[in-house]
């Protein structure tokens, strides 16, 4: 077996009202906190309410930020970090998706660092963040245990990591939270997950502990395919696709992600696919692609599938009608990711400009 080391520092609990059960925790971080969410779903989910409850009863000061959009931009980093610098907060809850989360990382950054511009978050690796709490409220990034946090960079027209690694010191998972997030968002973020998990367990960074989370984590999914074709997302199964999802971040940690989220980027940037359904479109061109058929068949096993094509109609039916992308778009898409040296290392084998096309081309 080869080598390995495995490192997860995110104290994770699990629970139904564990925000108001661990409140004494929360107040340890310090006397000013900064909230960092999204538009409007904390404040339907009882996310939000449940925090600010916490943070009342401890006397803690604390200020929201509810600006953060989908796919976040520098520019609400920016605008974000220049208000919780203002407050001088402590630390961070970051309550959301993927998106108020990965904001709340590289603000907490700015704010540990209160010299630091923007740019330094994609030129000084070393920089630290202050504490971050993170409560995912979406089923799908994994983000409150991965060191990553993702932005949309209009200078370079794609999607990328900040050079830092935050990881967050706590998450709080609730799958109450989960309860009012739409068909569409529950499914985009389970098949995220779904990505993270299979990427993970086929890159070239694998090893036997990111193995043994990804099988688990695959092998959970497989147990809710019947309610998500039928589009019925109980308590329990709400339960499972979050375990999954923080089992899909766990993996990455180790692993880093592939080609599907190298190339999913492109479709983000420019056709405005949410970020697990651009990976979803990719997934079974891309597991044809993979050298290492064994693990291909313990994936389909896991999830109680027969083949790649009974894999490729199950994300049919969930993914509805495919974006129509033309050959001038794929072979753009295409330059970009074989550009992108990290992504192309985390796969094992060679591949070729007409590889990615061509998943490209069989998926959309
Ligand atoms: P998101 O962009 O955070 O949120 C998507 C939508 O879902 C928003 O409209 C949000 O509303 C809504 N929403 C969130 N929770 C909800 C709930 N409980 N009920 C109803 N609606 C809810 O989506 P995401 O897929 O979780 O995150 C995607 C981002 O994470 C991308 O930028 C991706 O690149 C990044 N990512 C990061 C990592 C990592 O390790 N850091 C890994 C994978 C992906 P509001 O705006 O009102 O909150
Ligand atoms: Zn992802």
């Amino acid at each position: 077996m080869k080598d390995f080391r495995y490192f997860m520092p995110t104290e994770i609990f699990y629970g139904k009202n564990i925000v108001k059960n661990k409140a004494e925790l929360i107040e340890s971080f310090g006397k000013r906190a900064f909230v960092i969410t999204g538009k409007s779903s904390s404040k339907k989910n009882g996310s939000l309410e449940d925090v600010i409850n916490v943070l009342k009863e401890k006397n803690v000061d604390y200020y929201i930020f509810d600006e953060v959009e989908e796919n976040p931009s520098l520019e609400t980093v920016e605008k974000a970090a220049q208000i919780g610098r203002e407050k001088d907060v402590d630390y961070i809850i970051g309550i959301g998706g993927g998106s108020p989360i990965d904001t709340s990382k590289a603000v907490g950054i700015m704010l540990k660092n209160k010299e630091a511009e923007i740019e330094n978050l994609f030129t000084e690796p070393k920089l630290e963040s202050i504490p971050i709490i993170a409560i995912p409220t979406t089923a799908g990034t994994g983000t409150e245990v991965t060191p990553y946090a993702i932005f949309t960079d209009h200078r370079v027209k794609t999607k990328r990591n900040f050079y830092q690694k935050v990881f967050p010191k706590v998450a709080f998972l609730d799958a109450k939270y989960l309860m009012t997030a739409p068909e569409s968002v529950t499914i985009n973020t389970a098949i995220d997950a779904l990505s993270h998990l299979i990427e993970g367990y086929l890159t070239t960074k694998a090893n036997f502990l990111s193995d043994a989370v990804a099988e688990k984590g695959i092998k959970i999914f497989g147990e809710c395919i019947e309610a998500m074709k039928n589009r019925d997302f109980t308590y329990e199964i709400r339960e499972k696709l979050l375990l999954m999802s923080t089992l899909g971040g766990m993996v990455i940690t180790q692993t880093g992600t592939s080609l599907p989220h190298g190339m999913g980027y492109s479709l983000t940037y420019f056709k405005g696919i949410p970020h697990g359904r651009a990976n979803g479109l990719l997934l079974k061109a891309y597991l044809e692609l993979c050298h290492d058929k064994k693990k291909v068949n313990n994936i389909l096993t896991l999830i109680n599938l027969n083949s790649l094509n009974e894999f490729g109609c199950f994300l049919q039916e969930i993914l509805g009608r495919k974006e129509s992308i033309n050959k001038e778009e794929m072979n753009e898409y295409a330059e970009v990711i074989i550009n992108n040296k990290a992504k192309l290392k985390n796969h094992p084998d060679k591949v070729t400009k007409e590889d990615i096309f061509n998943i490209y081309k069989k998926s959309l």
